[in-house]
């Protein structure tokens, strides 16, 4: 037996978190939101940023600090998911989210869910409480009501009259042969509005979570990139990415997989990678929309190539913010 005294314990090493998230991109001009807004807006995403983030602070997992930052922008109206999520071509809403932990690899995604309130944490209880990865419509909704913490709504909870008459207006410019399924092609201000949120804890593990109403006027049935594991959410041992725009070509060219690829593969800075792919890829490509996406380091990157993306933002140093245009 030794007779050494015990070595003390060497310290923790000193891990800092950070925590990334974004409430959709898409053409807000400057002008069309008022004063009121705008403040509401940054509060909102301020609320988000705490609640992920005293998560975090506390040494908990990013898995739950994503989470809980989606949570308060599922809870929004302002965002399109959860309250607030677009209507469909039917006038119904039908949601789409997914969660991935980067450290295990493990992910839970939902898909046309239509009467839970929290897409987010149903997506998460698919990754902890079953074998799947994704549950889509009813058999989702049957497996919601096997868990306790899941809340279920009425589908016109998610109704508000700003979504309403986005709907009317991408309705009336269909049937006036100008447009489809995009908003940018209508009158209104083209503007996914979709939520999301990646973090590094303090044991360096990485998540990234995503949630969305999808695309105002969708088919019935359509369901986008938002619950794609690997299209508009990832997450791996040292990049998180979540996406936010045009879903059909986030899915043809994975766009959150591939920024981290490029991190892996080709050892992109996490920058370069976030955007060579939104801005140069998705664009040549003819989508729009933006991500978010932080390494290992604690680096984040949010590039939008549609002239605005909702975002804030907490550094590894303590420094944070949050932003609408350029700004
Ligand atoms: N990516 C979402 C979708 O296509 C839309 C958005 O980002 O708001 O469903």
């Amino acid at each position: 037996m030794s007779t050494h005294a015990a070595e003390p314990a060497a310290p923790a090493p000193e891990r800092r978190v950070a925590l990334v998230i974004h409430g959709g991109a898409g053409f807000v001009p400057k002008d069309a939101l008022g004063e009121e807004d705008r403040r509401e807006v940054h509060a909102t995403l301020n609320r988000a940023l705490d609640a992920g983030y005293a998560i975090l602070a506390r040494g908990g997992s990013a898995l739950d600090a994503v989470e809980a930052a989606v949570v308060v922008l599922e809870d929004s109206p302002r965002f399109n998911a959860g309250k607030g999520a677009v209507f469909n071509a039917k006038g119904a809403h039908e949601l789409d989210a997914s969660i991935m932990d980067g450290h295990t690899r493990r992910a839970g995604a939902v898909a046309g869910v239509t009467t839970v309130r929290n897409p987010i944490r149903l997506a998460r209880a698919v990754m902890e409480h079953t074998p799947h990865v994704m549950l889509a419509g009813a058999g989702a909704e049957e497996f919601a009501d096997t868990r306790p913490e899941i809340r279920r709504v009425p589908n016109t909870w998610f109704d508000t009259p700003h979504r309403r008459e986005q709907l009317e207006k991408a309705q009336r410019a269909e049937r006036e042969k100008r447009a489809a399924v995009r908003d940018s092609d209508s009158d209104m201000p083209a503007y996914f509005g979709t939520v999301g949120a990646v973090a590094l804890d303090a044991q360096g593990r990485i998540a990234a979570a995503t949630s969305t109403g999808g695309m105002t006027n969708k088919r019935y049935g359509r369901v986008g990139d938002s619950p794609i594991i690997g299209a508009g959410t990832w997450a791996d041992e040292r990049c998180g990415v979540s996406g936010t725009g045009w879903g059909e070509f986030y899915i043809r060219y994975a766009v959150a997989h591939d920024i981290c690829a490029r991190v892996a593969y080709r050892g992109q800075s996490l920058q370069d990678a976030a955007e060579e792919v939104v801005n140069r890829i998705v664009p040549a490509a003819g989508g729009d929309g933006g991500a978010i996406a932080l390494d290992r380091d604690g680096n984040i990157a949010m590039p939008f190539n549609s002239g605005s993306m909702f975002r804030g933002w907490i550094r590894s140093d303590g420094s944070r913010g949050t932003a609408i245009h350029e700004d």
